[in-house]
């Protein structure tokens, strides 16, 4: 019987594909098993998701076949969907089949969080995988081709994205500068589509620097955004959406943005979480547990002031590399590292040549933030794929 330790990673998200890259790094030949659990064979850039929902860009720049990303000789993929984690067995259970562990990465990431609101579940598109983004434009596509041959929906062209935070903000802002084509291409007045963002919020991108804010409200306003701010919705059906202001928007489309949350097999798991998200200490371990780690979406670590850290790549790339590293330390008895978050800055693109950045104490807005946005997607293919990565993916002009 084998002494070698397994270790299971399930997910190859942000987290996910960063643990597994370090593994593959810092282990010496035979001193582990390890095995990467994902749904799918491709690891996709969650980041860039709003692009190819509105049509400003393809599927194929959204994702890289996994097996690019990893060396198969030194880590095992498995496609599969996760269905449990049976913590005191040490088993994962997959749609087909099961894996024993005993060291577990849980880096499954977050599910869209309807807060309730009647209606959302059933009817509004979410921008959560590539699957579903493809499911967004082409239904986007459908309503434009069918608007000139039935005239039974008048509220074809109407879209409503609720939520005005970064995806809202950064989908609504792809969508202007998609709509005047998709108009030139099937000859529709530019006047009869209507791009509403609704935010319960008083504001969009609460928290965000608000000189920042209102230049990217401006510019989206200019570009056809129309904003209902301050106004939750109540309701989602097949006609819309109902505004707590009483306001009906009719809209064959509806995208929920609007939150996050932790992931239920991470809850059905029996962790202690909050909204799904599970409280790590400062190694990225379960409460109790030195042999489960948990990272990115699925977990809950707090800042100085002790505020939680809102769920980003950017902290689940951190939290990868330090979880490899504590890992390896478990396994070879070392000490393990405290993880401290490192804020690079935050950056919104507002479509083609526009964005908003804070880098630093530095605000950034216009082309200067879009370039800096570019580097920012060519600096995250570089980590995980190096130069042939960004040369294949990267949009550089
Ligand atoms: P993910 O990257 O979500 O990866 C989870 C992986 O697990 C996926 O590959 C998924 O397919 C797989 N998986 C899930 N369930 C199962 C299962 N049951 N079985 C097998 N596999 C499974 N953050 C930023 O820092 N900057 C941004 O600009 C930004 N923009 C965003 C825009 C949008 C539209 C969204 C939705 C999020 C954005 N975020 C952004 C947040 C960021 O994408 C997440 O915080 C990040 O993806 C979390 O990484 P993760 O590794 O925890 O999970």
């Amino acid at each position: 019987m084998s002494t070698i330790p397994k270790i299971v990673i399930l997910g190859a998200g942000y987290g996910g594909i960063l643990t597994a890259q370090r593994l593959q790094k810092e282990l010496n030949y035979n001193e582990a098993d390890v095995t990467l659990v994902n749904r799918h064979d491709y690891h996709y850039f969650t980041t860039h998701l709003h692009m190819p929902a509105a049509g400003t860009d393809s599927i194929d720049r959204t994702r890289v076949p996994i097996s690019k990303l990893i060396d198969e000789f030194k880590i095992d993929l498995v496609k599969s969907s996760v269905r449990e984690i049976r913590l005191s067995d040490r088993k994962v259970i997959l749609d087909d089949g099961t894996l024993s562990f005993d060291y577990l990465v849980i880096a499954l990431g977050g599910e869209p969080e309807s807060f309730g609101i009647p209606g959302l579940a059933e009817h509004a598109f979410k921008i959560r995988s590539i699957n579903s983004v493809r499911l967004i434009r082409q239904h986007i596509e459908y309503q434009f081709a069918m608007y000139k041959t039935d005239e039974s929906r008048k509220d074809r062209l109407n879209i409503v994205v609720g939520g005005a935070g970064f995806s809202g903000i950064e989908f609504v802002a792809e969508l202007a500068d998609r709509v005047p084509r998709l108009c030139k291409e099937y000859d529709v007045d530019r006047k009869l589509v209507h791009i509403y963002n609704v935010e319960a919020a008083p504001t969009a991108l609460p928290g965000f620097d608000p000189e920042l804010v209102d230049y990217a409200m401006e510019l989206l306003a200019k570009k056809g955004v129309d904003f209902r701010l301050g106004t939750p919705i109540k309701e989602c059906t097949k006609e819309g959406v109902v505004l707590a202001s009483g306001e009906t928007l009719h809209a064959a489309t509806v995208v929920w943005t609007g939150g996050i949350r932790g992931n239920r097999i991470v809850e059905a798991a029996g962790f202690e979480t909050a909204r799904g998200r599970v409280k790590v200490d400062e190694y990225l371990r379960a409460p109790g547990l030195e042999n489960v780690f948990i990272i990115g979406d699925n977990s809950l670590m707090f800042n100085e002031e002790g505020r939680p850290y809102p769920p980003t790549a950017q902290i689940a790339m951190q939290q990868g590399v330090i979880c490899a590293k504590n890992v390896v330390a478990a396994i070879r008895g070392g000490q393990p590292r405290q993880f401290v978050f490192n804020h690079k800055g935050t950056v919104a693109s507002l479509g083609r040549g526009q964005a908003i950045a804070v880098v630093g104490d530095k605000k950034m807005k216009g082309w200067s933030a879009a370039q800096m946005k570019k580097l920012v997607d060519l600096r995250y293919l570089f980590i995980i794929g190096g130069i042939p990565l960004v040369l294949r993916k990267g949009r550089i002009f």
